[in-house]
């Protein structure tokens, strides 16, 4: 069995976020976690590159990603106040393109820390 192993990893899963992880990988999952925290060695260990589900859903039937892209905009489009919501766990980078989506649409923005 061949690692991969990959060196000052970014663990996403707190406020902390940990940018000296070293991930020892399979090709299907993460095996070993050197400098996690047990919360982030759980994180990292429970996301695997096993195919579980279909790639995206629309109203609950497996669909294309295309497909289901034009369905979340034309749902988006056609909101009378849409919610973009959620952002925990996504880089800086996805965070900037929900802020813009929000803007794009006219809709308003939260994260999971409201709750
Ligand atoms: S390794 Fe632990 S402390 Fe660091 S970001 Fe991950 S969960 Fe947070």
């Amino acid at each position: 069995m061949t690692l991969t192993i990959v060196k000052n990893a970014t663990c996403t899963f707190c406020g902390c976020v940990c940018d000296d992880i070293e991930l020892h990988a399979d090709g299907v999952r993460i095996v070993e976690t050197k400098r996690a925290c047990s919360l982030g060695e759980s994180w990292f260990k429970n996301h695997t590159a096993e195919h579980l589900y279909p790639d995206a859903l629309i109203d609950g039937h497996p669909a294309t990603v295309d497909d289901a892209v034009e369905a979340a905009a034309d749902y988006l489009l056609n909101a009378d106040m849409p919610l973009v919501y959620g952002m925990s766990n996504i880089t800086c980078e996805a965070q900037r393109e929900a802020v813009s989506l929000a803007e794009l649409i006219g809709g308003v923005i939260d994260s999971h820390t409201s709750l």
